[in-house]
């Protein structure tokens, strides 16, 4: 089967593409391993900023129980606090609601998917793409976007696949009682957790923490017991909320290194291109933006407007202006992360500073796009 442009993998990056392109009348097919809906580990919170642009894809997450999200507090170990406004603010929506709406929104704009199809190798031949899937056999197209997230089959051969990463995500809703408008990060020894609403009266209560926390406690019940709820607000919550599902989601090997964003004319998008740690950075805000540049600039290429090498110096140059500041910055801030001694202090600092705890916050969040 021949496109015009393939993606590999559904999430935000892939999804937001696909539309953008297939409403420009391009030829998109679309290549996913899951079936929507499925959960995935995330703290879905969403920055503001992305608002724009998804309502130019013709979505309104607002539409699908999205609540907005205006107040920030963070709490160390030891149970110092920080509570602000949050300037630019963002939504919560479950990526179980979220991608599965975006993807009804891609299949009405015509977009052919390909779901249970994981890609095994992408190869180009001359002109042209092939990927090889183990389902739906070859797929052809003049040019491929490979928004295959964090770290997938498809990164074997990339340099930072060879190195270990030691962080863990762990993802779970939960119904407690909580503000609507606020967003928490709990401390803990070695971790973060951040509490926010979805829709239907959920929380998502979702954390990341290192391989060598639970190898310590084996179980994560017993890594919970024993170091998140050292934090006694979140010791709270743990004790006090109703878990909607039987198990966590869980996921290993999060890395935050430096990532090539073109490799072998294969255009990286989202996570795929460069993940930012959760702490420092709103990700599915960058994955919807690299895929508004990126998708601008194939428009363009198609409408013969660019030829190939611009396109991919154009991005290129868009991708750097935009994030490879703000990940160089979350890789190092990722550093100092855990240590119960330095949130301590760094939370009583900005509890005295509140003009520098807003540019923090500040540079998490992105300008409008
Ligand atoms: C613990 C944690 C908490 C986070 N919290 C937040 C938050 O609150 N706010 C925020 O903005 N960001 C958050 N992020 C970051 C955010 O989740 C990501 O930046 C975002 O999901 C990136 O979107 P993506 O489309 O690039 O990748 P993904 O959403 O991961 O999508 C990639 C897709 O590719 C598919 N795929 C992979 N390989 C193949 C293959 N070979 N064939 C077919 N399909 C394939 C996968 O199944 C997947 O559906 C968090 C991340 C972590 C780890």
């Amino acid at each position: 089967m021949q496109h015009q442009v393939l993606i590999v993998g559904g999430g935000l990056a892939g999804l937001t593409n696909a539309i953008k392109l297939a409403q420009s009348g391009l030829n998109v097919g679309l290549i996913e391993k899951n079936e929507y809906p499925f959960h995935r580990v995330c703290g879905e919170y969403i920055s503001n900023e992305t608002l724009p642009f998804l309502r130019s894809l013709g979505f309104d997450p607002f539409q699908y129980g999205a609540v907005a999200i205006k107040r920030f507090w963070l709490t160390s170990p030891k149970g110092s606090e920080l509570n602000m406004d949050l300037d630019m603010g963002g939504f919560g929506l479950s990526r179980y609601v979220l991608d599965e709406a975006l993807y009804r929104l891609a299949l009405a704009k015509g977009v052919s998917f390909y779901l249970k199809t994981n890609v095994l190798n992408i190869i180009k031949e001359e002109e042209n793409f092939i990927c090889y899937t183990d389902g739906k056999g070859e797929l052809n197209a003049k040019l491929v976007i490979s928004a295959h997230g964090k770290r997938s089959n498809l990164d074997k051969e990339r340099a930072f696949f060879q190195q270990r990463s030691p962080y863990i995500g762990v993802k779970y809703h939960i119904k407690t009682d909580f503000p609507n408008d606020l967003i928490a990060l709990h401390n803990f020894k070695d971790g973060y957790c951040g509490i926010s609403r979805v829709e239907d009266d959920k929380y998502c209560l979702c954390y990341l923490t290192t391989r060598e926390n639970l190898k310590q406690y084996k179980t994560i019940e017993a890594m919970q017991e024993q170091i998140l709820k050292q934090n006694r607000f979140l010791k709270d919550i743990l004790e006090n909320a109703t878990f909607c599902y039987d198990a966590p989601k869980v996921i290993n090997e999060i890395s935050f290194s430096p990532k090539t964003l073109i490799d072998n004319d294969i255009l990286m998008c989202g996570d795929s291109a460069g993940m930012i740690t959760p702490l420092c950075g709103n990700g599915m805000a960058m994955a919807i933006h690299s895929s508004k540049i990126l998708s601008n600039l194939i428009i363009q290429y198609f409408d013969n407007q660019i030829n190939k090498n611009d396109l991919h110096k154009n991005y290129r140059l868009h991708w750097n202006k935009y994030f490879r500041f703000r990940l160089a910055i979350g890789r190092t801030v990722q550093h100092f992360f855990g240590s119960p001694v330095l949130t301590e202090l760094l939370v009583r600092f900005f509890k005295h500073n509140h003009f520098l705890a807003k540019q923090l916050v500040r540079q998490t969040h992105g300008e409008i796009f």
